[in-house]
């Protein structure tokens, strides 16, 4: 981990593209209402508990982390977009702070209850002391969103802030080639398994097709066979 933490695996020209989406306002993968997968397993990702910290990977401005503290769970944010997350809080009508966070790596952005914490940094310089450790993680749009080459350090990562009895929830594709102009990337139930190893145990809570609202939605060709599925991750 000491050497992995040291590894720069930035990608810049990556981070530059999608800071300007989010100035363009091109973000095609933001729901308006709570992910229907989260709502339908919310109580597995909690496994019925009250008060969590909820961890959110590339977190943009998810109406889901606001539903969530609104249930009274804190949650962790980590999104490299600034103005995804002062549009989240302006949205959720929250008042909020802004602070630099130490090691000059960016800010944290906070709600004036300390309930919800977004870190405006990039992902692979989180460091698990910005916030501590977690009790979930929903990964939505996070772990496809990256490159591949970067998923090790990513899962890495996660385990470390991850509490032994945490539950991790996946939400990934598969789709056909070219299905998708841009992202996200593909991830099959065997490289999940794959990726989180010996660790873990993987199970998958549901697979359902995306409907002509959703492609629609995500201007997606009509035709086209998208599968959206949910893995519950655990550590061993
Ligand atoms: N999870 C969110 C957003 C998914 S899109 C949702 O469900 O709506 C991926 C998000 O990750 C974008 O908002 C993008 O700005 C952010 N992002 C991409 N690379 C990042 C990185 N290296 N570190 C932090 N955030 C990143």
């Amino acid at each position: 981990m000491a050497n992995d933490a040291d590894k720069d695996i930035t990608n810049e020209s990556s981070i530059d593209h999608w800071k300007m989406s989010w100035v363009e306002n091109s973000i095609p993968f933001h729901l308006l209402e709570v992910h229907p997968s989260l709502g339908r397993h919310v109580d597995k990702l909690t496994k019925g508990r009250d008060n969590l910290t909820i961890f959110f990977p590339l977190c943009g401005k998810a109406v889901d982390m606001r539903w969530l503290a609104e249930k009274g769970h804190k949650v962790i944010g980590v999104e490299i977009s600034d103005v995804a997350i002062k549009t989240f809080f302006k949205e959720a009508n929250l008042e909020f702070t802004e602070s630099d966070i130490k090691d000059g790596e960016g800010k944290l952005f906070m709600s004036k209850d300390e309930n919800i914490k977004l870190f405006q940094c990039d992902m692979f310089k989180y460091k698990r002391e910005f916030g501590g450790m977690v009790d979930a993680i929903w990964d939505r749009g996070a772990l496809e969103a990256i490159d591949v080459d970067q998923r090790e350090f990513y899962l890495k990562l996660m385990l470390s802030i991850l509490k032994l009895d945490g539950v991790y929830l996946l939400h990934c594709f598969e789709f056909p080639d070219g299905a998708f102009e841009t992202g996200p990337h593909e991830i099959k139930q065997n490289e999940i398994v794959e990726m989180f190893g010996p660790k873990c145990s993987v199970d998958k809570l549901e697979d359902y097709m995306l409907s002509q609202a959703q492609l629609e939605f995500h201007g997606i060709d009509q035709d086209t066979k998208i599968q959206g599925n949910v893995y519950r991750i655990v550590q061993k």
